[in-house]
């Protein structure tokens, strides 16, 4: 159910979620890439446990959130069901919020400052819990936008890894809502290149098959697949 309180017709969410399946598929021949290697989260935020239903039923698994009070109301008896889901966290993370996100998520793709770096490694080891952590990278530099700068993001990586005992695993970013994204999506994997990070987060559901052309091993796509919000 979305906000307009219309419950999602299953057969088209599977039609539309085979459909970008497909274009994935698409775009990686084209790009010369393995399909295999390009990871896709659905991106449910906004729809009900009864709309993401169907599509665990179906076999996917991977699913981003970007508010933690939300994943929480919604993905706990989800995973009682389906264990073996990989749940992201794709929005901004505020410290008082850090030891639910590392509680409920496998993935946590918006690490974009020290002060939650911090806060992360400390539930980490309280928890025992092992989340995969992206850094976020604002590449449009925009001042509403969260995310460290093209230019800080090698300090920041050393001083999670060295200071908080980090690991981290790649990069993230949004691109401005009204520019071509192609460049900030070279200049995100151009960083990930250089230093060295393997995950390459990018391409929503309007450019994912560009952010594949670009490099992205990771695509957040939501209303393609789960229709409008
Ligand atoms: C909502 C959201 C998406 C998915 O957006 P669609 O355009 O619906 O595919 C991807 N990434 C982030 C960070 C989001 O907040």
């Amino acid at each position: 159910m979305n906000a307009n309180d219309q419950p999602v017709a299953h057969g088209e969410l599977i039609a539309r979620y085979e459909a970008v399946r497909q274009r994935i598929a698409d775009a990686s021949h084209n790009a010369g890439r393995d399909p295999a290697c390009i990871k896709l989260v659905a991106v449910s935020k906004t729809f009900s446990a009864d709309d993401i239903r169907p599509l665990l039923a179906h076999g996917h698994r991977c699913f981003g959130e970007n508010r933690v009070q939300e994943a929480m109301a919604k993905w706990p008896k989800l995973r009682e069901q389906f264990p073996d889901l990989e749940l992201h966290l794709i929005g901004p993370l505020q410290t008082n919020k850090t030891r639910e996100a590392v509680r409920h998520f496998d993935v946590i793709q918006t690490l974009d400052r020290e002060k939650l770096a911090s806060s992360i490694a400390v539930e980490l080891a309280k928890q025992a819990r092992d989340v995969k952590l992206l850094i976020q990278v604002n590449t449009g530099l925009e001042a509403q936008k969260a995310g460290v700068g093209a230019v800080e993001a090698e300090a920041f990586l050393a001083s999670c890894r060295e200071k908080y005992g980090l690991n981290i695993y790649g990069l993230m970013c949004i691109p401005p809502v009204d520019a071509e994204p192609s460049p900030h999506f070279d200049e995100l994997r151009h960083l990930a290149t250089r230093l060295r990070l393997a995950d390459i987060s990018m391409g929503m559901s309007g450019d994912y098959e560009r952010a594949i052309a670009c490099g992205a091993t990771i695509v957040r796509v939501g209303s393609a697949i789960f229709g409008a919000r």
